[in-house]
């Protein structure tokens, strides 16, 4: 079923973002993961790709088991990047094939290799990928990712916007928010978005902290902000009480986010779990999800 027509059945809702290891022999761990947040009840499960497309049979095969075995609502991510149309309709077909029902549409990220050239008929831009699926695809729904700090190859957040509303307007359902820190990012961001006329559903999505290194690592990816106090909080606690206390804190300020923004009515919250067994249950059970 499309996303979009559950969501008007469950509000809010909690969906959870997996990504597959690489590794395969941990795979069985991943499942145990997914099985225990199950208890969550997300609306739906969204399964990452690699850069320029790397992983994507893993995403395929993790996408379809969720479907098959779990019986969750997955969603898979594809980018666009560097792939050909014949790759994306095998992805594609094989999806449809296994009954999944949702793909997030994604460029993905720009290769670092300055002598990377597009290769003739390959989408630009995820708004070309929209086209291509609703076109080609109809019975799938999409979702598109949206930057509230504005993307990091964006002029501006206005010039960004342009191209939020064009992915949409091409007649993506609904779009997931990168990670944020400060809600008021994410208020400013929706009011600017309905002021260009979007009524569409703008998901929030939330990475709960759980070691400064990866906070590190991905906040030098996508390019976010982080509030100065909490990044100071995150090291005082990481000198005091070590990994620990810097996961205490990152589930305490992801509980604080999340239940704000539940009380201001968001449609749901799209959790990035980083396959986070303990962190993401704490918060469930805090915000008394479970
Ligand atoms: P686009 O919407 O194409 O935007 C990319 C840039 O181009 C922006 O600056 C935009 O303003 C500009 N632009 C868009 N359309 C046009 C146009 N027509 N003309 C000129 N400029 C334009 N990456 C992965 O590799 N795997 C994942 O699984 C993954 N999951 C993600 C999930 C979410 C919720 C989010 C928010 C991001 C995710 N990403 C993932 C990261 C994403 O691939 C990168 O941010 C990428 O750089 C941009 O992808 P996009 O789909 O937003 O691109």
């Amino acid at each position: 079923m499309h996303i979009i027509n559950l969501m008007d059945n469950k509000k809010p809702f909690v969906s959870l973002e997996f990504f597959p290891p690489k590794d395969q022999t941990l795979w069985p761990k991943f499942f145990e993961t997914v099985e225990k947040l199950k208890i969550v009840n997300p609306l739906f499960v969204s399964v990452t790709c690699g850069a320029l497309g790397s992983s994507q049979e893993y995403t395929k095969e993790i996408t379809i088991r969720l479907k098959q075995e779990f019986k969750l609502e997955p969603m898979a991510h594809l980018t666009c990047i560097g792939s050909s149309t014949d790759k994306l309709h095998s992805f594609l077909k094989a999806l449809l094939n296994a009954r999944v029902d949702n793909v997030l549409a994604l460029r993905g990220d720009f290769p670092q290799d300055k002598t990377f050239n597009y290769k003739e008929g390959e989408f630009k831009h995820a708004s070309d990928l929209v086209s291509f699926l609703r076109k080609h695809y109809p019975q799938f729904g999409i979702a598109v990712a949206s930057y509230p700090e504005g993307h990091p190859e964006s002029f501006s957040l206005e010039e960004d916007l342009k191209f939020l509303k064009l992915k949409l307007d091409e007649d993506a359902d609904f779009a997931i928010t990168q990670l944020f820190f400060d809600n008021n990012i994410y208020w400013n961001f929706l009011e600017r978005v309905r002021d260009l006329g979007i009524d569409k559903p703008i998901v929030p999505g939330i990475l709960p902290v759980t070691s400064l290194t990866a906070l590190e690592r991905i906040l030098s990816q996508c390019g976010a902000s982080i509030p100065k106090q909490f990044l100071r909080d995150l090291h005082i606690a990481d000198e005091k009480g070590g990994a620990e206390a810097v996961r205490a804190l990152g589930i305490k300020y992801a509980t604080m986010q999340i239940k704000e923004l539940l009380d201001r009515g968001v449609p749901g919250v799209h959790i990035y779990t980083l396959n986070r067994v303990k962190a993401c249950l704490n918060i469930f059970r805090a915000l008394g999800l479970v």
